[in-house]
């Protein structure tokens, strides 16, 4: 059997933690925060008794029955539908932007169909290949709508003009010509009833596993164990010797209200002059509670500092180039198999997160087993 060491207790280390513990091989992870689950994590707000989102509002949702199966066997899921609304030239829309929104922004009682050919006569047909971001929404849902939901939101979130973004942020129309407002098209979604920490405890509950919070990785730490599986962010394992990989992050500011403070989770602010992305009522997370009190973050988007928490990777053309290179400084080291969100400096939803984890226990057992080196990456990083 061998020992393992595996840095990060979110998803990604919590669930390879699991499959490499559940066949005997002894498990330490590690984690410099003190708590589990990453930034998935939940905790109890001591004034208000609301379970908190603390690194931003995560919903739970997959196409993936495995994944489901995984997360209900640790920890009871509630029926959830995320519907998001948004707060654009001072009035309130429905989001994703869909029949409702479209007639309400226009001032119309459009149809399914009419409402097609009007958005198609509000594209802009002389774009011919969109090579931004901007020109792919203007050439997808025109000008009026662009600038209401899409270009100050943007400007906010990535810090840069959407026209020094990418066409593939856009793949697909970002339009539904029905009413339907569920923000996502999965078949199973819901909302952990005891929050995701309870979950990734559940989960790191193992006599293979021990966990130790509030431990920073040094290298002195690889000798004594047969592998390492990271999970901190890739360009940090090299002590960022070629420069840092380009982050968003948030800041979030919270405040509390009585009774109900906005009526719904979370509201985005679409207009330029509101410094603040969206605000999150996290109460409304919990349907099947009552409270009384309530609180909210407020949230900003900024670049990432050396001190601050990495949110959303940049992967701009210029990243891209310093992740190759540090891929292949990672692919010349031996002992370690770099995973997880931030490991890989991808975009993961919760539920690939688990899938991408579970194929990669898989594999790492493989070797193992074959006493083969395992791969530094079993996904497609670049
Ligand atoms: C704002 C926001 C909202 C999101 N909303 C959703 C959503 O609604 N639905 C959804 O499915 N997904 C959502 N996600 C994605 C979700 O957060 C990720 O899928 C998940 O966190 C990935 O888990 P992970 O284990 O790979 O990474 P993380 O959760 O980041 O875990 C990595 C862990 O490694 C630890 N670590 C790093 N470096 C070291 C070190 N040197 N030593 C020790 N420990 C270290 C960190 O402290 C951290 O706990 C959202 C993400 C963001 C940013």
């Amino acid at each position: 059997m061998k020992k393992i060491l595996i840095v990060g207790a979110g998803f990604s280390g919590a669930v390879i933690a699991r499959s490499l513990a559940e066949v005997g091989h002894k498990v330490i992870v590690i984690d410099s925060r003190d708590h589990v689950a990453g930034n998935c994590h939940t905790y109890r707000d001591k004034k208000t008794g609301i379970m908190v989102h603390k690194y931003g509002p995560h919903i739970f949702h997959t196409d993936n029955e495995t994944v489901w199966e995984y997360i209900n066997r640790f920890g009871e899921m509630m029926p959830y539908v995320n519907r998001v609304k948004a707060i654009a030239g001072d009035r309130v829309y429905s989001l994703p932007i869909n029949l409702h929104t479209i007639n309400q922004f226009f001032s119309k009682t459009l149809n399914p169909n009419d409402a097609k050919a009007f958005i198609a006569s509000q594209a802009d047909k002389s774009i011919d290949e969109p090579k931004s971001f901007e020109e792919q929404a203007l050439r997808f849902v025109g000008k009026p709508l662009y600038e209401a939901f899409f270009k100050h939101y943007t400007i906010k979130q990535w810090g840069t003009e959407p026209s020094n973004l990418p066409a593939s942020i856009l793949k697909r129309l970002p339009v539904r010509f029905n009413y339907n407002d569920n923000y996502f098209n999965h078949k199973h979604q819901g909302m952990p009833k005891n929050g995701y920490t309870n979950i990734v405890n559940n989960i790191l509950s193992h006599e293979n596993i021990e966990l130790k919070l509030e431990t920073v990785y040094v290298e002195k730490m690889k000798s004594g164990f047969d592998h390492i599986v990271w999970s901190g962010p890739l360009d940090a394992y090299f002590n960022h010797q070629l420069g840092r990989l380009g982050y968003r992050t948030l800041d979030f500011k919270p405040f509390y209200g009585t009774g109900d403070v906005q009526g719904n989770a979370v509201i985005n602010y679409c207009d330029k002059h509101v410094p603040y992305t969206r605000i999150t009522e996290h109460k409304h997370f919990s349907p099947w509670e009552e409270h009384d009190e309530s609180i909210c973050y407020r949230e900003y988007s900024r670049a990432c500092d050396k001190e601050d928490i990495p949110y959303y990777p940049i992967r701009l053309m210029n990243d891209k180039e310093r992740l190759q290179q540090y891929v292949d400084m990672a692919e010349k080291i031996n002992g370690v198999t770099f995973v997880g969100r931030l490991g890989t400096y991808r975009y993961l939803d919760m539920d690939v997160t688990i899938k991408e984890a579970l194929e990669t226990s898989q594999a790492l057992l493989r070797s193992f087993e074959s006493d083969t080196k395992p791969n530094t990456f079993y996904q497609k990083v670049v």
